[in-house]
């Protein structure tokens, strides 16, 4: 079992050869900026400030390791989407994540989407790279807390995994950063995929 509380910020990322290859499995998070990235990796870590919450979107192109218990590490590539980014920024990221997902380092994916909203053009670009790693890959549909009727919840899942595309084994998670919903269940799936890799 991975200790979640025993957490350590390691590097930015800017080159592939600052990635760590040790073969400690490597759960990646991938979101649009504002979407709530920083604040999921809070609540599962049970941080108020680790993962910085409302970093200047755009101004970041780097990938966060963070080291878990020595055993796992947490992720977290710049986020996506923000409109105010010149073109050579958005280069930047692209070669950036390419050369990251080419890697092959990659143990679990996990990529957060807002509820509220139909995942955007960015959004499907992203679910297509973790698709086309083959590796296991969960979606979390964060701000659930902002939808009160329980049918608009369904019908915005749905929207959600039709939009991405998703393969029936991609499991939507209904997720509040703010609330903790989703968490149990999110934390389960990264220990399993931590420990088979272990394995
Ligand atoms: P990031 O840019 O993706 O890292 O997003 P942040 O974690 O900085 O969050 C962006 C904003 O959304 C902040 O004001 C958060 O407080 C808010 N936020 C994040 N998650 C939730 C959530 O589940 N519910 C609500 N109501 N607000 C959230």
């Amino acid at each position: 079992m991975l200790n979640l509380h025993n957490a350590e910020f390691i590097r930015s990322a800017v080159k592939q050869s600052d990635f760590p290859d040790d073969n400690l499995p490597q759960i990646v998070f991938a979101g649009k900026s504002n979407v709530g990235k920083s604040s999921t990796i809070n609540k599962l870590l049970g941080r108020k400030n680790f993962a910085r919450v409302g970093n200047q979107p755009g101004k970041t192109v780097h990938i966060n390791f963070f080291e878990i218990d020595k055993k796992a590490y947490f992720v977290d590539l710049p986020g996506y989407g923000y409109a105010k980014v010149s073109k050579s920024e958005r280069d930047r990221w692209g070669k950036l994540i390419d050369t990251y997902f080419s890697s092959g380092l990659i143990t679990l994916g996990i990529q957060i989407v807002d509820m509220r909203h139909k995942p955007t053009k960015d959004d499907q670009t992203m679910a297509r790279w973790f698709l086309s790693t083959e590796m296991p890959f969960i979606v979390i549909a964060n701000k659930l807390d902002k939808l009160r009727r329980k049918s608009e919840r369904e019908e915005n899942i749905k929207v959600i995994r039709e939009t991405l595309l998703l393969p029936d084994d991609v499991p939507v998670i209904a997720f509040s950063a703010e609330k903790g919903d989703g968490k149990e269940e999110v934390l389960e799936i990264i220990q399993k995929a931590a420990e088979m890799q272990e394995a």
